[in-house]
């Protein structure tokens, strides 16, 4: 074969859920009733009001053609507009958002526009692994900040010795968290700015899950502190909050430099979500927020179905406010690939070892709420009656 992947492809750490799903569909295969709580997918559907937004704005020929590639100016008024109501943050919508297909998208675009090959990006592990692959794709290096739960996840950025720094880029932090469901106070984003800005760091925040908490407060943003759009950039996305992952829609907001940046990447790459998406968008955003407040009272409500079993069977579960998952640590000694293996071929159910987030979460395993209340606590009378 004349042909071989690049070795920035070779690089690529293994997909963390092929393996997984294809254990999975061999136990199903054998007859098994599998309750699968791996992938981080929400399971019930987009709002009526968001879908018929669609199916409306599809039927304009105005929006069949290429969109603005930053983003429609109404789209952009709208997400500037939902700052201003749920963080009374205020943002130019042209020059400070910018929308995109989908945050994953963005979030791995975006060391593009500032990450020079040989320059350190700093990812938080265990965490999502796009981070870490968009550094790769720019021939960035990671450096990996383990979160621990002594320090509820949170990075300690200020025990990075001060000769990565130099050469560091971009620190990404994650909250409300996945995988572990940690939240930040704002005065961890406070001291991250200033921290930033003394070393010259971009903070860039996934903020994917900042409506899936299960109060009705979000979770602050980085951008309501004094000084943020200095230093950071922020990335959302419709997908969780509106269950609208198949949509391929989230937006980027903050410092106008980083928004250019991001944005003539895109410019090169994509040409701009469409249009009609974008106004299913707006319906979501502007419509009755009633939904999500009450998603994230049924996440909350799941937790506490599974949470019984978890405990039964000797795992330790970590307390959170917010997202879809269930971060436990497993007994001393059990490692999270064996553990994830028996819970499949013993009871039935599907959890993603914890160390497929990186190194950290050995020793961890992650629940996705996504089964209804009725499965959960099948789930939790099935581990009840395990022991690891
Ligand atoms: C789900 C998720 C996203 C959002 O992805 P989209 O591309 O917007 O669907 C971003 N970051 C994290 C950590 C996630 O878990």
């Amino acid at each position: 074969m004349p042909f071989s992947f690049s070795s920035r492809l070779a690089a690529l750490p293994p997909y963390l859920f092929a393996e997984l799903d294809r254990v999975r569909d061999e136990v199903r295969a054998r007859g098994v009733d599998i309750i699968d709580l791996g992938v981080g997918d929400p399971d019930r559907p987009t709002p009526r009001p968001v879908v018929e937004a669609l199916a409306q704005a599809a039927e304009n020929p105005a929006n069949h053609q290429y969109p603005l590639y930053s983003g429609m100016n109404a789209f952009k008024d709208t997400v500037a507009q939902w700052y201003k109501t749920r963080h009374q943050v205020d943002l130019d919508p042209a020059r400070e958002i910018c929308s995109l297909i989908g945050s994953k998208e963005g979030i791995a675009h975006f060391p593009l526009a500032f990450v020079n090959p040989g320059d350190v990006v700093l990812t938080p592990e265990p965490g999502y692994p796009v981070y870490h692959s968009g550094a790769l794709f720019c021939g960035g290096v990671s450096h990996f900040m383990p979160l621990l739960e002594k320090n509820g996840f949170l990075p300690d950025f200020e025990s990075i010795e001060p000769g990565l720094l130099k050469k560091a880029k971009i620190i990404w932090v994650n909250y409300p968290n996945n995988p572990t469901g940690a939240t930040a106070a704002r005065e961890f984003y406070g001291k991250l700015i200033a921290w930033a800005a003394r070393h010259e760091i971009i903070v860039a925040s996934d903020a994917a899950y900042s409506e899936m908490t299960f109060g009705d407060e979000p979770h602050p943003s980085i951008l309501e502190l004094p000084g943020a759009k200095d230093v950071a950039i922020e990335f959302h996305s419709l997908s969780k909050t509106y269950n609208m992952t198949g949509w391929r829609l989230g937006w980027a907001a903050g410092g106008e430099t980083f928004i250019r940046g991001l944005g003539q990447v895109k410019n090169n790459v994509d040409s701009g979500v469409f249009q009609a998406i974008q106004m299913a968008g707006m319906a979501a955003l502007t419509g009755d927020q009633a939904p999500v407040r009450a998603m994230g009272r049924l996440y909350k409500e799941r937790r506490e179905a599974l949470t019984p079993g978890l405990e039964a069977a000797g795992l330790s579960v970590f307390p959170s406010s917010a997202t879809f998952y269930v971060w436990v640590r497993l007994p001393a000694g059990v490692r999270s690939a064996d553990f994830a293996s028996r819970l499949l071929h013993e009871a039935g159910i599907v959890a993603t070892p914890g160390n497929g987030f990186g190194p950290s979460g050995e020793g961890y395993a992650r629940f996705a709420l996504v089964q209804e209340v009725e499965r959960l606590r099948e789930a939790a009378a099935r581990l009840a009656k395990m022991k690891f």
